[in-house]
């Protein structure tokens, strides 16, 4: 039966594993005995997520002496109940989501991606299998975006909101350490602004690190930046870095996407939505209202954020961003902006960076690349540097479609021979 035969499976694995010598692979060995596991592990949680239903259905829980199905799990696989619940309750919807059941039986899905899809397909099971094919396609990253718009599109927009408003909070705990933790649930909007607010004061501090030669992660800046905006040490600052000439004008704040022009902090929010949703005050169809990178808000919380002077409300029909292009190698606004929107993190599959995104004309303008959303995608210092100077490219899978999905359908090529990397370029992050 399966169990003899899951056995053999496992004392053949545990064998070749106790005689592992890593540091003996070659690179793509390694690659490729890292891609073979991920596949037995891909296994092994579909396995989990079948049995995990049938533990529950069959009640063996109670009999084992656990107080319920999930607390079985968590001990049985060595983790958390939290953990536990949601596999459970994934693992409930596979039973109606057969394309998805089908997928994670072949080993295709990840247990986060199964969790993604199913999460999302049992509210809107007509997007089922995009987003399973979706999985095999794209980043993470992308498909948890998917997800999100799938599950908005099955609920009301506006009690989700509301339901997300009412249940914020900001909480803190002490380690052991001594070290202060906090965990905090913003709505989108005012999550968005917190982030925007951080992002541009740890841009700042960045450049003052960098002019004192201080070598500090950005992940310790945005720390930085948090207290600095929270104890009104860094507005002062900033407040007295911009007022400038007419301290008697409102301050206007100053796009990122017209940058160069100066090195205070800036906070923008890009709000991503179809005209038409903004004028009716709901989406229907295929209709957008979301902050990039974020998820979908409901449209009455975008127009509200429009009368903020630190928004930016990009109507996606007002200015048709994919017609723009330009025989010139400088970037216009309308395009920097709809960049901004349609790549909110690298592009390069597998990479998150968000911060200090360059600019890359793909085909390169001295070979005759033009200046247009499709030449154009954003990329990490690092990768922006491999792709210049050692040879590695970046493709489109598809081009039909060069507004679509951001970080969809890259393709990002190695050169053969592996490069040699300066010690002062480091990845970010
Ligand atoms: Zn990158």
């Amino acid at each position: 039966m399966l169990l003899d035969h899951l056995a053999t499976v496992t004392d053949q694995l545990r064998s070749s594993l106790a005689e592992l010598d890593p540091e003996r692979l070659s690179g793509p060995d390694a690659a490729r005995l890292l891609a073979a596991f991920a596949e037995v592990e891909r296994l092994a949680s579909a396995g989990k997520l079948l049995a995990a239903r049938r533990v529950e259905s069959s009640n063996v829980w109670r009999r084992s002496g656990h107080r319920s199905a999930a607390a079985h799990i968590a001990e049985a696989t060595g983790t958390g109940i939290g953990p536990a619940i949601s596999a459970l309750e994934t693992a409930r919807h596979l039973g109606s989501l057969p394309a998805t059941d089908e997928a994670v039986r072949q080993g295709l899905l990840s247990e986060t991606q199964v969790k993604e899809i199913a999460g999302a397909a049992i509210l809107q099971p007509d997007a089922e299998q995009s987003l399973v094919d979706a999985a095999g396609q794209q980043p993470l990253s992308v498909l948890k975006l998917r997800c999100k718009r799938v599950r908005a599109a099955g609920q009301d927009p506006a009690s989700s909101y509301e339901a997300i408003r009412k249940g914020r909070y900001l909480r803190n705990w002490v380690e052991d350490s001594g070290a202060v933790r906090f965990d905090a649930r913003l709505t989108p909007d005012e999550g968005a602004r917190l982030l925007a607010s951080v992002t541009a004061e740890a841009a700042r501090l960045g450049g003052e690190a960098r002019r004192a030669g201080l070598d500090e992660s950005a992940k310790a800046l945005a720390a930085d930046a948090l207290v600095g905006l929270a104890s009104g040490r860094s507005l002062a600052l900033s407040a007295r870095g911009d007022r400038g000439g007419d301290p008697g004008s409102t301050r206007q704040p100053r796009d990122p996407v017209s940058e160069g022009t100066g090195d205070g902090p800036t906070s923008v929010i890009h709000v991503r939505v179809d005209h038409a949703a903004l004028l009716r005050g709901h989406v229907e169809g295929d209709e957008l209202c979301e902050i990039p990178g974020i998820g979908p808000i409901p449209v009455d919380v975008a127009r509200r954020l429009a009368v903020d002077s630190i928004l930016n409300v990009l109507v996606t029909d007002g200015v048709d961003v994919t017609t723009v292009a330009r025989a010139s190698r400088s970037i216009p606004v309308a395009l920097r902006r709809a960049l901004i929107e349609r790549d909110p993190e690298c592009v390069v599959p597998g990479c998150d960076t968000r911060d200090r995104l360059e600019i890359d004309h793909i085909r390169t303008f001295a070979d005759g690349g033009e200046t247009s959303l499709a030449n154009l995608a954003r990329l990490c210092h690092w990768h922006h540097y491999l792709k210049t100077y050692h040879g590695h490219l970046l493709e489109r899978g598809d081009a039909t479609d060069a507004g679509g999905d951001p970080g969809s359908r890259w393709r990002w090529i190695a050169p053969a021979d592996p490069p040699v990397v300066p010690r002062h370029i480091r990845r970010s992050g």
